[in-house]
């Protein structure tokens, strides 16, 4: 069940904060305070009740009674390099990503790194990835000399829109990176079929989806490599920390050897001639990481199971609420991880009210939630690394041509999402239970049926 772990001054402090601005800039809250009762069905920021009245689980969790005894032998054992805590992890980890093996490295951003350089890929090649996503997926890309080619999202399930895939398929195209946003996956059996016609390799960023399944098969485990991450605010937490899963043993060796300055591992011996060393990197978690990670592992599938069931009893209710539009699964999801609770939010549908206002609105309900992902393929990091030496050296004038670049990979729906539509909640308020569940419909609902009245007060 859910560790709860609340700090009530913190609660107070954020949501007095959200208060006092909104009475200040509603001008409606002296009359409220006059009767000297706030109502709950008035919404917070007109002077109402909060619909939250409680603290919400903090993220990560930690236990010293259970979470401490191998972090403090390790530390105090002064063996903090990789050695045997590091390979137990990616034992377990390997195991519960239902993968022959693992590799763990500093994060999730060089997961992605080292896979798609272990699998070939690099200067003049071009990747297809989603834009709605975490920047650390088409940087990864770009940090190889490779290219991202963004293909639109599809709004309903915040995933890659695998009808749109292949319109993107060039000669240069060498693999496709989806992304199992939110916890979600992404519609792997198209884009496995994608690859197989035309001969790609698919590079899993499951960073967000610890333990999600499509047809009762791990995410991380369809494509050539998974990438995970464990960094602070994911579902598996370290602070910071990452692997790549995969069932090919000639790949994550190449993958380990790699990740060590390119010592010798495994079937990488001998791969060339003097002193059989690759070219590498440092990328090596501690063992005091991988104690943490441990301890994290123990509670990660009844934390999931948690999650999912309070998101989906939340999903029921607010299918109710005209304008909510939440995440939809692919028919093929057998397990949804809700790294992320994602919903459409409809501005019609709530007198115009802007999602701004509504998000404002929220906050001071106590239920504090997100617009989320700005446009990746818009941002000018893309342009940075196209006037670097590496790509300049490499591509073409015509190729590096930033105006054609960004008329090339415009995505319409993917805008909509960023600019005016997608909200999301933290997965912690999902470690909860049906009270909880209650109190973000209840805000939501207040905020549907007060919407002309709070749209009034955010334009004066
Ligand atoms: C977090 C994340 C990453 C990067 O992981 P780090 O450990 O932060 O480097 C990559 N992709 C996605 C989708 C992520 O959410």
């Amino acid at each position: 069940m859910a560790d709860k772990h609340y700090s009530r001054r913190e609660f107070i402090r954020q949501n007095s904060l959200a208060g006092a601005g909104a009475i200040l800039a509603s001008g409606l809250a002296p009359n409220v305070f006059a009767s000297g009762k706030r109502q709950a069905s008035v919404p917070a920021l007109l002077g109402g009740s909060p619909a939250a009245n409680f603290n919400w689980p903090h993220w990560p969790m930690w236990n010293p009674e259970t979470d401490e005894k191998l972090l403090l032998e390790s530390v105090r054992s002064g063996v903090w390099s990789r050695q045997k805590i590091v390979s137990q992890f990616e034992k377990e980890w390997a195991n519960a990503a239902g993968a022959k093996r693992c590799l763990t490295v500093v994060n999730g951003t060089n997961a992605l790194i080292v896979s798609l350089i272990q699998l070939g890929i690099g200067a003049g090649d071009e990747v297809i990835v989603p834009p709605y996503t975490y920047i650390a997926s088409p940087q990864s890309i770009l940090v190889t000399g490779a290219i991202p080619v963004f293909v639109d999202t599809d709004p309903v399930t915040f995933q890659i829109d695998p009808t749109k895939i292949e319109a993107k398929i060039t000669s240069r195209t060498k693999a496709i990176m989806p992304v199992h946003l939110g916890g979600f996956p992404a519609d792997m059996k198209q884009i496995m079929a994608i690859a197989r016609k035309h001969n790609l390799i698919v590079i899993e960023d499951a960073c967000q989806a610890h333990l999600a399944e499509y047809n009762n098969q791990k995410v991380g485990t369809f494509g050539h490599a998974g990438c995970f991450s464990f960094q602070n605010s994911k579902n598996l937490p370290i602070g910071e920390g990452g692997a790549i899963v995969s069932n090919d043993d000639q790949f994550i060796d190449r993958c380990h050897s790699y990740h060590n300055l390119g010592f010798p591992y495994g079937t990488t011996i001998g791969s060339v001639s003097s002193g059989a060393t690759l070219l590498g990197n440092k990328l090596r978690l501690t063992e005091y990481q991988a104690a943490i990670g441990l301890a994290q592992l123990k509670r990660l599938d009844s934390q999931t199971t948690t999650r999912t069931t309070n998101a989906e009893y939340l999903s029921s209710k607010l299918r109710h609420i005209p304008g909510i539009l939440p995440i939809q699964a692919y028919p093929e999801t057998t397990r949804a991880v809700y790294h992320l609770y994602c919903f459409r939010y409809k501005k019609e549908e709530f007198k115009g009210l802007s999602r701004d206002a509504f998000i404002k609105a929220m906050d001071a309900e106590g239920v504090s939630c997100y617009g989320g992902y700005t446009q990746l393929n818009l941002m000018p990091f893309i342009k940075d690394a196209f006037q670097t030496k590496n790509f300049v050296r490499t591509y073409s004038k015509k190729r590096l041509n930033y105006a054609t670049y960004l008329e090339h990979n415009q995505c319409p729906q993917n805008d909509i999402l960023c600019n005016e539509e997608a909200v999301w909640f933290n997965q912690r308020f999902f470690l909860t239970g049906k009270p909880e569940m209650d109190a973000i419909y209840n805000a939501i609902e207040k905020i549907h049926s007060n919407a002309e009245r709070l749209k009034n007060a955010d334009s004066k």
